[in-house]
């Protein structure tokens, strides 16, 4: 069974094949979207659709840092994608804060400095994108300090993710403790199982696509022995 996951319905990837595995016996842990746009306030990001920053994310829940990654963010109507927030979202969920540093190899104190130059928002202009500047600039109420606040901590609170329709990838599935070496099933023999229909989830970078590969020599090689 080499069936995926529940993301991306799109692509046929339904989620239906998740009842033949239980008929089988087997268990299948709690699914959740993976490698997803997450959602934020609008108000919060009114203004930033299309911004594309290269940043530093770090995800929050209350005081506790939980994950932490640095790479593409995209600001969207709803919130936020781009290479970092995905690997973001497989640890955040609703009611944790995402926090951005929108200029991350820019000491705080130097920025201040910048800023403390000129009218302050056009020296804000040199150093970021102008919508965005713009943006932060209005959200500080003209204030130096505040401004490059949201510039090195930009916080937004998660209010969900775009779901399976949108995600690339299905967290959960088959445990792997329910397989052996090569992926046949411990309660079927002749069944073997491979990619994201077993509990199985990577980052970007092709880590889904390699393990669907490895995991599918395993298999035929488990099934040439048989
Ligand atoms: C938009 C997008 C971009 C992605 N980009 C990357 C990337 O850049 N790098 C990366 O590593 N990964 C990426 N992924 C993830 C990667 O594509 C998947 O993890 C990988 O394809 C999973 O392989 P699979 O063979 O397990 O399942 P799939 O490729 O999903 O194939 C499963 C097949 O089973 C069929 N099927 C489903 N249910 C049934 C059923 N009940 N009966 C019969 N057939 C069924 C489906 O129609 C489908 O053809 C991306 C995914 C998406 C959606």
């Amino acid at each position: 069974m080499a069936a995926g996951g529940r993301a991306a319905p799109s692509f046929g990837t339904d989620g239906t094949a998740y009842a033949l595995v239980e008929g089988f016996g087997h268990t299948v842990t709690p699914l959740s979207p993976a490698l997803v746009q997450l959602k934020s306030d609008p108000a919060r990001v009114r203004g930033l659709r299309g911004i594309r920053m290269d940043a530093e994310v770090i995800v929050l829940r209350g005081e506790r840092e939980l994950f932490r990654t640095r790479g593409d963010v995209l600001f969207t109507d709803s919130g936020v994608s781009g290479d970092a927030v995905f690997r973001a979202s497989s640890y955040a969920q609703r009611g944790d804060t995402l926090v951005l540093d929108l200029l991350p190899d820019v000491e705080r104190s130097l920025l201040e400095e910048a800023l403390a130059k000129g009218t302050g928002e056009d020296s804000l202009l040199c150093v970021v994108p102008n919508g965005l500047g713009r943006t932060l600039w209005r959200m500080a109420g003209g204030d130096r300090t505040r401004a490059a606040g949201l510039i090195k901590r930009f916080s937004l609170p998660v209010t969900g993710n775009e779901g399976f329709a949108r995600a690339q990838v299905t967290r959960g599935g088959i445990p792997l403790a329910e397989t052996d070496e090569n992926l046949e099933s411990k309660l079927r023999r002749g069944l073997f199982f491979a990619g994201e229909i077993l509990n199985v989830d990577g980052e970007c970078g092709g880590y889904n696509l390699q393990w669907a590969f490895t995991s599918a020599y395993l298999a035929a090689e488990g099934v040439r022995s048989c």
